[in-house]
């Protein structure tokens, strides 16, 4: 890096954060993560693959119309018309990174996921779209010279100076060495924090460790209630992640079932099985609730099942279960934070130098339920436009004013973790309450082990969104409150 250039840190290696540092050129980039390069986060494991309007009679007006629906209104339409207008773009920039979408004889591949009016989710590697793009983009962050990809490390803290990021603290992996290098602009791309939950698909990275720094610096977060949970992921007995059974079966013909092999979603929404995911979620919910087991069954599914879903059908048979002859049974679980850091379009926290992208980042695009296979494609619409933004914008450090290092805070010991996620996964799960929520914050405050961690403080600002949203909207589901008027019946 030049002497008078500022440099730009970016934390996280999964799509937000790798499509972030290739935009970013020629400003050199310092990439860091905690796993290895093409591994770890959620974009690994993103099966269902990229919404984009393609389909004769589809328009990027209609993909806008059914991403405001499923996020029941609460959007922020301009960050949804920039989403949908970039979509194409995002697909041509991702095919001149090497990402090799599956193709039809009549070009790119179109699947159908819940709530999507149209087929329009492009795919790769059958199932496996996430791996093969994290793939692509890794491997042309590794041949781009203006990226210098650091050996595996934790972000753990950032100095401000005179109110602005001037440098910031890891944790070296292999040595456990504490670094620090200075930095004028900082990209948070660390994920989501489904892992915060007992039931979730995510793997334990995504565990809201961005947002308990974004709270230390007391940086705003928004929407912190909205987390989607996805109705499908397969039953097993874990601590760790739940395999998920990607939509796109549903979309191709599964259906999801009760003991009986009565179908569960006719009589509760129009588009049945496609209707979206927390209505899904909530009907599965309340099956398992009442006692009974739900299934999804994918046996009239045609022969290119292997073909179509190798990911899923492997899945399955790891657990002893074929699933082109027997029933899957599934689970709902947390799977996306609609919340996270609040930041303008461009990325910007409140706080100078600090930005934040990806699923960590709340531009306000998901509202209020994210609209299926739209997540991968906001980490590189607006992965691209901060860094263009940080390639043009470079500042230089700041060299002057009181400064101060902030860092996370202390991490909650395996036991408490434990105990925190299975309160997180009754109390701000598909269905919620008022009192029982109001119960685990004082749970929270008055255990000194589980309070003073930045996972207690995480859980505990869900929480307390949770509680002042008092009305049900998208996700956010009380069975205390009366239902709000539906924008749109369908979505
Ligand atoms: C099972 C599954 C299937 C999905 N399917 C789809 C789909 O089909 N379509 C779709 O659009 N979306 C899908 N999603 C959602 C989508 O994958 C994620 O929203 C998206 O990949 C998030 O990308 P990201 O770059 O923000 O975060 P991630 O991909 O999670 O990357 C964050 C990275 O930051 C690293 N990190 C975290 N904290 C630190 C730290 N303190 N220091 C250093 N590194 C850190 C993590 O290790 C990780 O590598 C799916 C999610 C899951 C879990």
């Amino acid at each position: 890096m030049t002497a008078n250039t500022g440099p730009l840190v970016i934390v996280g290696g999964g799509v937000a954060g790798l499509a972030t540092a290739l935009s970013a050129a020629p400003r050199p980039v310092l990439l860091v993560g905690n796993s290895m390069a093409g591994s770890g986060g959620c974009t690994s494991l993103a099966q269902g693959g990229i919404a984009v309007a393609l389909a004769p009679g589809d328009s990027a007006l209609s993909h806008a119309e059914d991403t405001m629906a499923a996020g029941a209104g609460h959007n922020d339409p301009e960050a949804v018309d920039y989403l949908v207008a970039h979509a194409g773009p995002a697909l041509r920039w991702l095919e001149s990174q090497g990402v090799n979408f599956d193709l039809d004889r009549n070009g790119l591949q179109l699947g159908r996921e819940g709530g999507h009016s149209h087929n329009r989710i492009v795919h790769a590697g059958g199932d496996a779209s996430g791996l093969a793009l994290l793939l692509a983009l890794a491997r042309a962050a590794q041949g781009s010279p203006h990226i210098a990809w650091r050996p595996p490390a934790t972000l753990d803290a950032v100095l401000v100076r005179g109110g602005r990021v001037a440098a910031v603290r890891f944790t070296d992996t292999e040595t456990g060495r504490p670094h620090e290098t200075e930095c004028a602009d900082l990209v948070l791309a660390t994920g989501g924090c489904g892992a915060l939950f007992s039931a979730t698909t995510n793997p334990p990275t995504a565990d809201g460790n961005g947002l308990g720094l974004a709270l230390a610096l007391g940086v705003p977060l928004r929407d912190a209630e909205f987390v989607q949970f996805h109705p499908t992921a397969l039953d097993i007995k874990t601590d760790g992640p739940l395999p998920l059974i990607t939509e796109a079966l549903r979309g191709a013909g599964a259906r999801l079932v009760d003991d009986a092999g009565c179908p569960i979603m006719d009589a509760r929404h129009p588009m049945g099985d496609l209707a979206p995911r927390d209505q899904v979620a909530r009907c599965v919910w309340e099956h398992r609730q009442r006692g009974g087991n739900v299934w999804l069954d994918a046996t009239e599914l045609s022969r290119d099942w292997i073909w179509r879903f190798p990911t899923v059908h492997a899945i399955a048979r790891r657990h002893g279960i074929d699933p082109r002859r027997e029933r899957m049974p599934v689970t709902p679980a947390a799977h996306f934070h609609m919340g996270g850091i609040a930041v303008d379009l461009d990325g910007r926290t409140g706080v100078p130098g600090l930005h934040a992208v990806g699923e960590v980042a709340c531009t306000g695009v998901h509202g209020a339920n994210r609209l299926a296979s739209n997540s991968l494609l906001e980490g590189v619409v607006f992965g691209r436009r901060l860094g263009r933004h940080l390639a043009d914008s470079d500042r230089g450090l700041p060299r002057s004013g009181a400064e101060r290092w902030i860092d996370r805070g202390a991490s909650a010991d395996q036991c408490n973790l434990r105990g925190l996620r299975e309160l997180a996964w009754e109390c701000l799960g598909p269905v919620r309450n008022g009192d029982r929520m109001a119960e685990a914050v004082d749970g929270i405050r008055t255990d000194s082990q589980v309070r003073d961690t930045w996972q207690g403080k995480v859980v505990v600002h869900l929480l307390q969104a949770a509680i002042h949203r008092r009305q049900s909207l998208g996700t956010h589901f009380r069975d205390d409150r009366p239902r709000p008027v539906r924008t749109r019946a369908a979505g």
